[in-house]
């Protein structure tokens, strides 16, 4: 099972920098690490194959899929955040 991987692990860690700004949340580790949570245990996962080589069409078609819900959850991680850091 080596070669299965989250695709939207991918996705929500190539749109961390954009997201931060903005939302304007903490840009430390730890909480840009519980915004990613936050986002990731409520959005469904896309299992796929690691050795095709086709990663970058994958994540671009599953990030325009969850553009709407990619922006409510980091809009709600952040509040959640500012509100209460854990760093
Ligand atoms: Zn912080």
């Amino acid at each position: 099972m080596q070669h299965i991987k989250n695709c939207t692990e991918y996705v929500i860690e190539q749109r961390m920098d954009e997201m931060q700004k903005r939302f304007n949340f903490c840009n430390c580790e730890i909480c840009r690490e519980d915004v990613a949570c936050y986002v990731l245990n409520r959005l469904p996962p896309k299992y796929y194959r690691s050795d095709n080589g086709k990663i970058y069409s994958i994540v671009q078609s599953i990030s325009h899929q969850y553009e709407t819900d990619i922006l409510m959850l980091f809009s709600q991680a952040a509040e959640i955040i500012k509100n209460n850091p854990r760093h």
